[in-house]
């Protein structure tokens, strides 16, 4: 059996099926494998991970690859959300259709990383006895787990909820009912539900999961109560999956996704979609600000009349701190089968907004203020880590892989605090409002946000200063000399599946040579973007020191596109990796210009990018035959 691979994928969800897809439909000799840690295909979607209730936010028809839609065999209508065995389905059927089933090996664990002159050499651990390699109890081709494979290109596809920030509680030993962690709710909803001695089951959490736990707890009778914290950044907004903005009903997916609304978004990249006069207008202008706040308001007030949680004052606890255009993806659909709110309403549900402070024996949860209450069972969502699941060496190259990461060295540090610093001034000069956004404890955030620092029991992560992702175009190692890795699917927007395929097209380019520039720089003015003169950041740092050498422009460029995240939703996850809703466009249209390829997709010029809809899969279905066909006129 090779130890040896051309390509080796890690991660077996949405964004590793793409990019196994995409390499083998340019190259189908490829040697290409996928690694995964899961038992089943699917990754946030694989079978083991589906609890009850778990439903796509989207509706049918843009949860899916461009190449694949998704029809009523599937068990769902159009107009209806994807329940998680519909997803798991779908995925299972994706791959046999590719042939991609045979490549996988599940239950094996990528631990280490490590570079080599070319390529790279990663230790696997079988989480169950030598490589399982089936799907629902039917035998794949065994692939058995091997301690040390190599391969020459490395696609780290292993997504943002892969381990789950741990209860990190003070005095959680002396709770004697159950305490459940979101990552293991699948495994344990059942029981806590099922459970007639558990009367009242306590939620710790303000975001879409949380929501999820209380209408599932509640919908099977139990009394909750819903804890969000007082001094952390609140609930997120929920909005049905169709809103009315004035007289207008509108697919709240698709308004993000239709150019004329992306404009209302500052974009540090959005020249790319040849608007970028129009933006300028909007966001740096007095009344153009004053435009785009009024658009904002709208949006929020239309998303929260719409769900009457102002109207009543036990639901108005549920409302979000601030307007929806600093959350990000946060913004979460209501894909419940009755309203939620009903139960909130009805007093079955009771909202605290408080600080926990610590768990006492036998079943309290106590809070800063001295309160308290008891409960059978504890549920919290406390997150996701962000960090890299693999041990990647040496440390000393993590600045220059752009991984979040507590190992650098001062110089690297140095570096990128200048260039962030730059970044910063020049984010505020376009876009002045970002200057003023609200401000977030992120540090504390980066530990567990729903949770108060002083009701953490192991205080020592508070020390870790941990960077966050910096990759060009939220994909490639902004100092790494070598190409031979990247990092798929580090990144929040709603368009995940067409994401996940146009990144792997670029991946593929940027492999193999094959991504051409000049590239279009988000700077301005704009910095020479060159990638083949990419040199490690101590370099880079002594050659801006002695030499008063020019700052690299990938650096810079990497500089920008996230430190712009950091201020544009610092309600969502922009200080660790890119989260964008209105900016995804824009972010698509980049892409598909380092390719080379038409980023004006709808036929008739500007007319048609003004007044031609939303985009959809349909919009950038057959890229892959595209960018062959150019590259055979070159
Ligand atoms: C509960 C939940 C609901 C969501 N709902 C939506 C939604 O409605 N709409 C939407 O657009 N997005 C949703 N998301 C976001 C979701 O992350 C994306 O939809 C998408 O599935 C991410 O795909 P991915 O391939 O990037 O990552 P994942 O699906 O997370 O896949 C990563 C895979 O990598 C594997 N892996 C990780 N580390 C290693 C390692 N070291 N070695 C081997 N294998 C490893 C994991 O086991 C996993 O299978 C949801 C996320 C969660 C957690």
């Amino acid at each position: 059996m090779d130890s040896h691979y051309d390509v080796v994928i890690v991660g077996a969800g949405l964004q590793g099926h793409a990019t196994a897809r995409v390499f083998l439909q340019m190259a189908p000799d490829l040697n290409v494998v996928i690694l995964d840690s899961s038992e089943t295909i699917g990754g946030v979607w694989a079978k083991e991970k589906l609890y009850p209730g778990l439903a796509t936010n989207n509706l049918r028809g843009t949860f899916e690859y461009t190449d694949f839609p998704m029809d009523d065999s599937f068990g769902v209508k159009e107009a209806e959300h994807l329940p998680g065995e519909s997803i798991y389905e779908y995925f299972c059927r994706y791959a046999e259709k590719h042939v991609l089933t045979r490549r996988i090996q599940f239950s094996t664990k990528v631990t280490v990383a490590e570079k080599l002159q070319e390529g790279w050499k990663l230790e696997l651990e079988s989480i169950r006895g030598n490589g399982h390699t089936t799907v629902d109890g039917k035998e794949i081709i065994p692939l058995p787990a091997q301690r040390t494979i190599t391969c020459a290109k490395l696609v780290i596809a292993t997504g943002l909820t892969s381990v789950q920030q741990p209860i990190n509680i003070k005095g959680s030993e002396n709770f004697q009912a159950p305490i459940v962690n979101f990552g293991d709710y699948p495994r344990e909803a059942e029981k806590i539900y099922e459970d007639e001695a558990i009367k009242n089951v306590t939620v710790i959490g303000g975001g879409k999961a949380a929501y999820d736990i209380v209408y599932l707890m509640a919908a099977h009778g139990k009394q909750v109560t819903w804890i969000i914290r007082a001094s952390g950044h609140g609930p997120t907004y929920m909005a049905p999956a169709y809103i009315y903005v004035g007289p207008f009903r509108c697919w709240l997916e698709k308004l993000a996704a239709t150019r004329i609304f992306t404009f209302f978004s500052p974009c540090i990249w959005g020249d790319a979609d040849g608007f970028g006069y129009v933006r300028n207008l909007l966001h740096g202008t007095k009344w153009g600000r004053w435009i785009v706040d009024i658009f904002w308001w709208k949006l929020g007030s239309d998303l929260i009349d719409q769900t009457h949680i102002a109207k009543h004052p036990e639901t108005k606890k549920l409302m979000p701190d601030q307007p929806p255009f600093w959350y990000g993806v946060s913004l979460a659909i209501l894909n419940y089968p009755t309203d939620i709110y009903e139960f909130v309403r009805g007093g079955q549900v009771k909202v605290l907004r408080k600080d926990v402070k610590c768990l006492e024996s036998p079943k309290t949860i106590r809070f800063e203020d001295g309160g308290s209450v008891e409960s059978d069972a504890l549920v919290c969502s406390m997150g996701w880590k962000f960090e890299p699941t693999i041990d990647f060496r040496p440390k000393e190259i993590h600045a220059d892989l752009g991984i979040p990461s507590a190992d650098f060295s001062h110089a690297q540090k140095e570096l990128w605090d200048r260039l962030d610093a730059r970044a910063d001034l020049e984010t505020f000069e376009r876009f002045p409002k970002l200057a003023t956004g609200p401000k977030v404890d992120h540090d504390s955030l980066m530990v567990q946000q729903n949770l108060p620092n002083s009701a953490l029991a192991d205080k020592t992560a508070l020390r870790k200063e941990v960077s966050p992702w910096r990759l060009w175009r939220g994909i490639a190692p902004p100092s790494l000399p070598t190409r031979d890795i990247v990092f798929l699917g580090m990144f929040s927007l709603f368009q995940g599946a067409v994401r996940s395929e146009i990144s792997s097209i670029w991946a593929y380019a940027y492999f193999y040579g094959k991504l051409k520039g000049p590239f279009t720089s988000v700077s301005k003015p704009s910095v020479a973007l060159n990638l083949d003169q990419r040199v490690p950041a101590e370099e880079q740092l002594q050659a801006m020191q002695k030499e008063k050498g020019e700052v690299n422009g990938i650096m810079y460029d990497t500089a920008l596109f996230n430190r712009f995240g950091k201020w544009r939703t610092p309600y969502g996850f922009g200080s660790r990796h890119p989260d964008v809703v209105f900016e995804g466009i824009a972010y698509f249209d980049l892409l598909l210009q380092d390719l080379g390829l038409n980023s004006w997709r709808k036929g008739w010029g500007w007319m048609g990018e003004i007044f031609g809809g939303s985009y959809d899969q349909a919009d950038y279905r057959g890229l892959v035959e595209e960018w062959r066909r150019s590259q055979k006129k070159v």
